[in-house]
């Protein structure tokens, strides 16, 4: 599963509060109503392919780019001195000319692809 319009997930996770643990895992809060935090672990790999892992439903069942790895990523980024934009397709990625990874989700052509580039 693909999240169906990317944008506003990256817009939403803005609201997310975001707790880094270590570079490797991250507690991300809801600022509206839910109590629950999820936590996201981030792993990644030398050919710029990311593992990341939530406790959400979404990713429990198999989703990827959930708006917490999202808001997780970009926080790891930002600390990097570096924003990152999401992408559905690879051609779209691409074409952005920028440093490119992509979330695994264990499935080729059920990738979100992430552009990189320093702020
Ligand atoms: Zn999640």
């Amino acid at each position: 599963m693909k999240p169906k319009n990317i944008k506003r997930l990256q817009t939403r996770a803005h609201d997310l509060k975001v707790n880094v643990v270590d570079r490797h895992t991250v507690v991300v809060q809801s600022t509206t109503g839910s109590t629950a935090n999820h936590a996201v672990t981030v792993y990644y790999d030398n050919d710029g392919c990311i593992h990341a892992r939530c406790t959400c439903a979404w990713a429990i069942n198999g989703g990827v780019a959930c708006s917490h790895v999202i808001a997780a990523l970009e926080k790891l980024a930002a600390k990097r001195g570096r924003a990152l934009s999401f992408w559905l397709s690879e051609q779209e990625a691409r074409r952005q000319k920028r440093r490119l990874f992509y979330l695994d989700s264990g499935r080729e052509n059920n990738r979100v692809w992430i552009t990189s580039r320093s702020t």
